[in-house]
């Protein structure tokens, strides 16, 4: 890897990795560039992967298994609990990275980091509760005993927009699990993943028990690592388009998924809600990573005797946000990842406005260099444009307009999605009751911010499959096995 002289002084020197990460070696190479979000210019290039790579990350990955595996649990648990020791000491570093490469403001890179970290934490906790069963047949004649192991190889793939946090998240529940991982993050955020390899070796976790691969060729590197009949598990975190390709592959080799996909978030105000706590909920789940977060609002519905007052708080609020480089310690809104993420982006405003939407501030791309998108609001949205259907993946906020809580309920559950939705209401039953009614796999009530580690993350309908985080996060690596017995 070669990291771009003008940026060298960002981030510590010590966790710049020198390429592939395989069976506890590194493999220098080229061949992926990496851009600095704010600028296009180039930031590193790191190595790409070909298929033997990653057969050879798979050979790895196997030999290292039935060692990790027999590894007691506490000793599983203190390796993890070593990682985030060091993910903690080194953290403005990571975040600096994370802010270099994925253009996030500085504070969401450092929010980020610390919670990538607790996944380690948590899941140091979890390997040494690994749940079994005793149970009693109904006839009375017999026992039934269930433990868990370890489900065999795992792939795990993560998207660019958490480049640290995605990968922690699979990495902690499949270590904790006793399964070895190969680990392929996004080209466009390589170095955050390989400085965390680097934190991993340091950490003490032996040769091949986590590998990792950047690679130009996701799809071929993917499907070659699936056909192999030794990889037991595919974790996925990206959109649902790639998500349902990778099903269908899958399913060829019958390998268990695990699938955190896209989202489409209604963030509901009723007249009775807090304005002021509303409004602060609103810039987090719109705002946090400048929009492009799974669990982002997508969709504000907002009842009539509060809309006009709540479009005029949230413009004021999104209007005077900082602009800028992410590694700006100043800048509140950093850069979308890529030139195409801000033309689609300008593609959804500019049909709702082509449609009746009228911007109350922002609305069209900056010009200068970098991929920039102001912070937008938009109101008089038709509920039926494209805008209201996509992920819109930036810092868009449109608004629509509700009279009664069957519409709101309504228009939510409107989409093939359902990873987020988010409530503000100051009477908790109606809350309740409506939320029981939303089509969705996490729900924020008064609160702009669900993550977690220790609480079950995942989406219903068209946003995944499984959980990750929280107590059932470790099954998804591991499998049941039933032991009938006479004894
Ligand atoms: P993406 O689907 O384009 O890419 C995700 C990952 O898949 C990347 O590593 C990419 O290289 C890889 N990939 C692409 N094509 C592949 C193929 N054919 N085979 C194997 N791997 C392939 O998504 P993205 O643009 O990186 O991330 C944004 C998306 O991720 C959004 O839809 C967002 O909602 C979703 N996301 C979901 C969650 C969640 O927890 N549900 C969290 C973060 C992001």
């Amino acid at each position: 890897m070669t990291f771009h002289a003008k940026f060298s002084g960002y981030a510590d020197p010590a966790l710049h990795a020198m390429g592939l990460y395989i069976g506890g070696k590194w493999q220098s190479g080229s061949g992926i560039t990496v851009l600095d979000p704010s600028t296009g210019n180039l930031l590193a290039e790191v190595a790409d992967a070909a298929i033997e790579d990653a057969q050879r990350a798979v050979d790895a990955a196997d030999a290292a298994a039935a060692g990790w595996r027999a590894t007691p649990p506490r000793q599983r648990s203190e390796i993890l609990r070593r990682w985030y020791q060091l993910m903690t000491q080194h953290a403005e570093e990571l975040a600096t990275l994370i802010a270099l490469e994925n253009g996030k403001a500085l504070a969401d890179a450092r929010g980020e980091v610390a919670y990538a970290a607790e996944f380690f934490r948590w899941y140091a906790e979890e390997a040494t509760r690994i749940p079994g069963e005793f149970r009693h047949t109904p006839s009375g004649s017999h026992n039934i005993l269930v433990d868990h192991e370890p489900i065999g190889i795992a792939v795990l793939i993560t998207p660019w927009n958490f480049p640290a946090a995605m990968a922690t998240r699979k990495i902690g529940p499949a270590l904790a699990a006793g399964c070895t991982v190969i680990l392929k993050p996004a080209s466009e955020t390589p170095l955050t993943a390989y400085a965390m390899a680097r934190l991993g070796e340091e950490a003490g976790v032996p040769p091949g028990v986590v590998n990792v691969l950047t690679t130009s060729n996701p799809g071929g590197i993917t499907n070659a690592m699936l056909a192999d009949p030794r990889v037991r598990k595919l974790s996925f975190t990206g959109s649902t388009g790639v998500g349902r390709v990778l099903l269908a592959e899958a399913a060829k080799s019958v390998v268990s998924c695990s699938m955190e996909l896209g989202g489409n978030a209604p963030f509901i105000v009723f007249d009775d809600a807090d304005l002021e706590a509303a409004l602060d909920g609103a810039m987090i789940a719109k705002m946090r990573n400048a929009g492009e977060a799974c669990t982002a609002a997508n969709r504000f519905y907002v009842q009539a005797g509060i809309h006009d007052a709540f479009v005029a708080g949230l413009t004021a609020r999104m209007k005077s946000l900082k602009i800028g480089p992410g590694y700006d310690p100043e800048t509140q809104c950093g850069p979308m990842i890529t030139q195409n993420a801000v033309r689609k982006i300008d593609r959804l405003v500019s049909e709702a406005l082509a449609a009746g939407a009228r911007a109350t501030t922002g609305g069209k791309p900056l010009t200068e260099n970098g991929y920039f998108y102001p912070p937008t609001v938009l109101e008089n949205v038709p509920v039926n444009a494209s805008i209201a259907r996509e992920e819109i993946f930036g810092p868009v906020a449109p608004v629509y307009k509700f009279e009664s809580d069957d519409e709101a309920i309504r228009l939510a559950n409107n989409t093939e999605y359902g990873l987020a939705a988010y409530i503000y209401s100051r009477d908790l039953k109606r809350a309740m009751k409506v939320g029981k009614r939303i089509e969705t796999g996490m729900l924020g009530i008064n609160r702009g911010l669900m993550s977690d580690p220790a609480a079950p993350f995942g989406g219903v309908k068209h946003s995944g499959l499984g959980r990750e985080g929280g107590v059932t996060g470790i099954l998804e690596f591991m499998e049941p096995k039933y032991y009938a017995v006479d004894y």
